[in-house]
């Protein structure tokens, strides 16, 4: 966590306020929200178009803040407070990031893509923890916000930064890779979230190839390699970074071998080295987000035998693959955080795998904000649901009802309900499920399909 003098703030963001009397008091990490101050932050408002922040600078200087920053354009800043001037107070919390991050001499990694940057986040931190004190994002603060302040809370003896930049458009990944100035970047995959802002897969690739702008010269560029975009791309590249590649397939740099499905997640081997390991988390495309930490942590000198005891441990984020118990004696796997085509694919493929049970059951909702195609997107759902392994579909929502018709074309009828509600559906479901049953929920994270695994509880 970021400690300086109101000084050396000032300095760091190139402010020329007289701050006597309250120059040398120590400001320790800070914060935008007024509710959650400790004592000795900075605390930073936004003008925003409901609420301004500012109207609680005061407030938060009673609950113990060291100082606030004050946008220029907002009338009557106190003047018996320790407060800082400056133009733009979001401007101002990004240039305070950047300038910490270049006086701290730490590594750092940056993980983009469309899926799984949390969860490879989470793998990567547990693999570079077992040789070096690490920090990662908490929860998911990747964006324009969340990642400064992320790197504000950075101890200066931390060793290595593991940190998530999302995006919704061009520029943005741009905009934070530039900021961290990472050693070594990620790129999990190129699906179809924010298609709509972006037009094409082409559009998103070229949005999360920007993560290579901010990438030192001589750091290491990691990418799903199985992904013909940003293969393409690579193959002229004449940049000077190490260029690595994970997948599934043989044409990449790590690839798996050996997988076997566990009821609770996988184990496997890679073609680089006979360890056996263990990922207690469900799916291959979280072997997959394995492999990509598995390439950075040996960047880091961790080494593979090393590696396998980090694994063990990894544990995901809330409502990423949580397998949870119903009342009828049924598992159910909660992947209700979030979903696209890609990760709705990597889903349905995981509990059609899964050894163990005589009954499977999906519950699907809505993929929000695919753009024009959304109605495509989700019939193709339901037409790539394997009968055989795939007992039962039940959807929620506008769109859902599109993944009910594909998948009435693969599955018998009466194997498909479609709601609007989710009481009712919670109701049907409850009729299907005993205890060799497992369901898995997944939806985009705006239709709360949450709400149908408590309702199964
Ligand atoms: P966000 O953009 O919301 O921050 P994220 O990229 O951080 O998402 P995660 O939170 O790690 O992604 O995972 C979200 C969902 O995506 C998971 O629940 C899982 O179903 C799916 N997913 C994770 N990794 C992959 C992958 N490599 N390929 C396809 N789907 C994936
Ligand atoms: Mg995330």
């Amino acid at each position: 966590m970021i400690k300086r003098t109101l000084n050396d703030i000032a300095e760091m963001i190139q402010i020329e306020n007289d701050l006597s009397p309250y120059g040398k008091k120590e400001i320790q990490g800070v914060s935008i929200n007024s509710r959650e101050i400790t004592p000795g932050q900075l605390f930073i408002p936004f003008k925003g178009e409901r609420t301004d922040g500012h109207q609680y600078v005061s407030d938060a200087i009673e609950k113990g803040a060291a100082a606030a920053f004050w946008q220029e354009d907002v009338p009557n800043p106190p003047t018996h407070l320790p407060i800082i001037i400056v133009k733009d107070t979001l401007t101002a919390l990004q240039e305070l990031a950047r300038a910490y991050r270049n006086q701290l001499s730490i590594k750092v990694v940056g993980i983009t893509g469309s899926n799984g940057k949390t969860t490879t986040k989470d793998m990567m931190a547990n693999l570079l923890a077992l040789k070096y004190k690490v920090q990662k994002t908490e929860g998911n603060y990747n964006n324009h916000i969340g990642l400064p302040l992320t790197i504000l809370a950075l101890e200066e003896r931390t060793e290595v930064a593991v940190l998530e930049m999302g995006m919704s458009g061009k520029g943005e990944i741009d905009f934070l890779t530039k900021l961290a100035r990472p050693d070594a970047t990620i790129i999990t995959n190129i699906g179809e979230s924010h298609l709509q802002d972006l037009g094409s897969r082409e559009g998103i690739a070229e949005a999360k190839l920007e993560i290579i702008n901010g990438l030192k010269s001589d750091g290491l560029m990691v990418y799903m390699g199985d992904e013909p975009l940003l293969r393409n791309y690579f193959d002229s590249y004449e940049g000077q970074a190490t260029v690595k590649t994970f997948g599934r397939t043989e044409q990449n740099d790590l690839y798996p071998v050996n997988i076997q499905q566990l009821d609770n997640g996988s184990k496997f081997q890679v073609n680089a080295s006979e360890v056996e390991f263990t990922l207690p988390i469900l799916g291959m495309h979280n072997v997959l987000n394995a492999l990509s930490a598995m390439i950075v942590a040996q960047h880091f000198n961790v080494s593979f035998a090393e590696m396998e005891a980090g694994l063990v441990k990894v544990r995901l984020t809330n409502m990423r693959m949580e397998i949870l118990q119903g009342q009828n004696g049924e598992k159910i796997i909660n992947d209700a955080y979030n979903a696209s085509p890609t990760s709705t694919q990597a889903s349905i493929e995981l509990l059609a795998n899964l050894p163990g049970y005589k009954k499977k059951i999906l519950v699907l909702g809505d993929m929000l904000e695919l753009g024009a195609d959304e109605e495509r997107f989700h019939e193709e759902i339901g037409l790539s649901i394997c009968a055989e392994n795939i007992d039962a579909v039940f959807t929620y929502g506008r769109l859902g009802h599109l993944i009910a018709k594909g998948a009435k074309e693969v599955l018998s009828e009466d194997r498909v309900f479609a709601f609007d509600e989710k009481a009712p559906l919670i109701e049907e479901l409850k009729k299907h499920v005993n205890d060799e049953t497992i369901v898995l929920v997944k939806a985009s994270r705006g239709m709360k399909l949450e709400e149908v695994v408590e309702g199964l509880q």
